[in-house]
């Protein structure tokens, strides 16, 4: 059967400039281990903006159905473990990147990619979190795997007011750590406290020296941001502490020595939310819907309608965006 449905598509120009536009699409009906999901929210993501805009080579093949997360119900099943009407969410593996991905009406996805939403987690709420929450899932996760404790002092969260960092801070803080918050927006203070920051970081006025130690500051930190933020992180960590390096949004070099890790023992995760694998994945979708749930998505989240989503974009690459933005499908 082919169904209609109105999407939000990539395509490439004869200049090859990347424009975007909603339209309408076909989808036929899922074959064995595919399923068609009916999508009632999806998200903006640093990727998603990347993609949408052609401001980074994200998208792979032309015409492409953007949008890296969406959360919906099962309309039709081809696979044993999906059924119709059951809630599901879907982030990573490449969708609105080689794959037709969250801006549409129905998407159709592979069976082994979905995760069936946990119980104490709404469609709204799992993409409020989306790709950005569950990296910063991922992250705390992560850190406190290698024994990265309440009790071990305090985690720096870089980005603080972006999409992962937000959601790190609140993440953190309901488990109990103290967090500080970095950031550039210093007049978003009161929104980083109100998420659990008791300290507040001004990323344009730190001196981050230049000696392969510097005085140790950190029991651990969640990085968005890479680059020099990173490299400064490596060298104020304290002993046997740990950096769960996600993001680039300041630059991908990392200029450091390994003193940092043969003399304090640092510990440098890496974090890939995209093939994480599926057994790690329902787990850690499994904390996000309890003990990591964060309590503050609402102050966090911004909800709008799928024809205001071409308007979104441009907060993310200037750098000015605040929290998540939830994109609301609708029939
Ligand atoms: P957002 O765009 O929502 O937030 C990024 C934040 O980084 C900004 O709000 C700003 O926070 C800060 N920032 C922006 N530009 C700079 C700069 N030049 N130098 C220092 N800080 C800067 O992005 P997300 O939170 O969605 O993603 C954050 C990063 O994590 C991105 O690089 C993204 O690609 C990456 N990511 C990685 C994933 C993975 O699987 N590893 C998954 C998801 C995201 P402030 O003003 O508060 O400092």
């Amino acid at each position: 059967m082919t169904h209609i449905a109105l999407a939000y598509r990539a395509h490439e120009n004869e200049d090859k400039k990347v424009s975007s536009r909603l339209e309408e699409i076909t989808v036929e009906s899922p074959k064995a281990g595919e399923v068609l999901v009916k999508v009632a929210y999806s998200s903006v993501n640093y990727k998603d903006a990347l993609a949408t805009t052609g401001a980074g080579k994200i998208i792979r093949g032309f015409p492409r159905v953007a949008g890296i997360d969406l959360a919906g119900t099962v309309l039709e099943s081809a696979d044993d473990r999906f059924e119709e009407g059951q809630q599901v969410a879907l982030t990573g593996y490449g969708y609105g990147e080689s794959m037709d991905g969250g801006y549409t009406q129905l998407a159709k996805v592979q069976a082994d990619h979905l995760v069936a939403l946990p119980e104490g987690i709404s469609l709204q709420e799992s993409m409020a979190i989306g790709t950005a929450g569950f990296t910063a899932a991922l992250s705390v996760h992560r850190l406190q795997q290698v024994d990265v404790t309440p009790e071990s002092g305090k985690i720096l969260v870089t980005g603080a007011t972006g999409g992962v960092g937000s959601i790190a801070i609140d993440m953190l803080a309901r488990q109990g750590y103290e967090v500080a918050a970095f950031t550039g927006k210093t007049d978003h203070s009161d929104y980083l406290r109100a998420l659990g920051a008791s300290e507040i970081v001004n990323r344009h006025e730190l001196e981050m020296g230049t000696r392969p130690l510097e005085k140790g500051l950190w029991a651990g930190a969640v990085d968005t941001v890479g680059d020099e933020t990173l490299a400064w992180l490596t060298r104020t960590v304290n002993p046997w502490g740990a950096i769960a390096s996600c993001g680039l949004a300041g630059g991908i070099k990392l200029n450091t020595t390994v003193m940092p890790f043969i003399i304090r023992g640092v510990a440098l995760l890496g974090i890939d939310s995209v093939l994480c694998p599926m057994d790690v994945r329902r787990q850690i979708w499994a904390r996000i819907a309890g003990d990591l749930k964060p309590q503050h998505l609402q102050a966090i989240e911004t909800v709008v309608p799928f024809s205001q989503l071409p308007d979104q974009f441009g907060q993310f690459l200037d750098g000015s965006i605040k929290g998540r933005i939830v994109v609301a499908i609708g029939e």
